[in-house]
């Protein structure tokens, strides 16, 4: 059977004008460059990259904070531009985020039982006794205790913390959670802990997931599909398996040579990242990447790679496609 896509993006743009000064025209960043990507049911895409490649703006878009430039959005099949106020507001209950720090996150001056409830309060009509049901339902599920329900989010450590943020987001039952580096601020034994809650939840209630984070090894585990960005654009796609073992993107070998591996089977070579991320408002020429990258020819200078399929997966890079990596 097929699976059934929960999100599609189609050529998705997001485009900043900004100032350059006084009496100078303005200028155009382009955060996010035509982008296209779907998310099946139940699974879940990490988008990864540094900062800057456009992972924050695309959580923006698809958590409706903000409307693309161009190019179509589309939730369970109905686009989400042209949506009326109110089919906007069911839709952002569809679409959950959770948020890298949990401390900035949680009200400190509200209980979590209060933290939990909010959601419920503005958007339906349950009643204060089925309120608290439903959040202690959601707690034990996210593994918080029934005496946590009246403490306030300091008295937790970062990974309840996050369990707390985990739990809220899933108060209006999402079909799609985008995370947004949700464990980079935890340690790295409690980031498994919390990756690991998140992949019952998701097998549990079958949600989707979005993904995101600039650090590769974090999504080996949880992701069925990884989507590998640079300066707005996709440079690699592929499922989880093949872009782990076989990286081929000098962009993905970079970031992924630079995670420490525990399986030496599963080290590469060192890919050297040389320099530093251009600036959006003005981008090289050719490949975005070829000032950062040892394997850059003439044509890599001049020519913008297409995002094509090859060897398994979607990728940009000409080195790939004339066989010299
Ligand atoms: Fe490097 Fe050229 Fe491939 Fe860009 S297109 S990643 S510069 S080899």
């Amino acid at each position: 059977m097929s699976e059934q896509v929960l999100l599609e993006a189609r050529d998705l743009k997001r485009h900043y004008e900004v100032s350059l000064g006084a009496f100078k025209p303005k200028g155009t960043v382009k955060a996010l460059d035509g982008v296209s990507f779907s998310v099946a049911r139940g699974k879940t895409l990490a988008v990864v990259g540094e900062s800057g490649c456009g992972k924050s703006t695309l959580a923006k878009l698809l958590t409706l904070i903000e409307q693309p430039t161009d190019g179509e959005l589309l939730l369970d099949g109905q686009p989400v531009q042209g949506a009326t106020k109110a089919d906007i507001a069911k839709l952002r209950q569809k679409i959950q985020i959770i948020f890298q720090n949990p401390y900035g996150s949680l009200n400190p001056r509200q209980k979590v039982g209060a933290i939990l409830e909010e959601p419920l309060v503005i958007n339906t009509t349950l009643s204060k006794s089925e309120r608290r049901e439903k959040a202690l339902a959601i707690m034990r599920k996210v593994g918080l205790k029934e005496e946590h329900y009246n403490r306030y989010p300091h008295m937790f450590s970062g990974g309840q913390r996050q369990r707390i943020a985990i739990a809220r987001g899933l108060m209006m039952n999402p079909s799609l959670v985008v995370a947004d580096e949700p464990v980079s601020a935890l340690d790295v034994s409690v980031q498994a802990q919390v990756l690991n809650l998140m992949m019952d939840l998701q097998e549990e209630l079958g949600l989707s997931y979005i993904f995101i984070s600039h650090d590769l090894s974090v999504v080996e585990h949880i992701a069925d599909e990884v989507m590998v960005m640079y300066l707005g654009r996709i440079v690699e796609k592929g499922s989880s398996e093949t872009l782990f073992a076989d990286p081929r993107h000098p962009y993905t070998r970079a970031l992924l040579s630079s995670t420490p591996r525990l399986d030496p089977s599963k080290r590469i070579e060192k890919v050297k990242l040389i320099g530093e991320l251009p600036s959006p408002l003005n981008p090289p020429s050719g490949c975005p990447f070829h000032g950062r990258c040892q394997f850059a020819n003439d044509r890599c200078t001049t020519e913008v790679p297409p995002l094509q399929t090859l060897e398994g997966r979607l990728i940009a890079c000409h080195g790939v496609e004339e066989g010299r990596l």
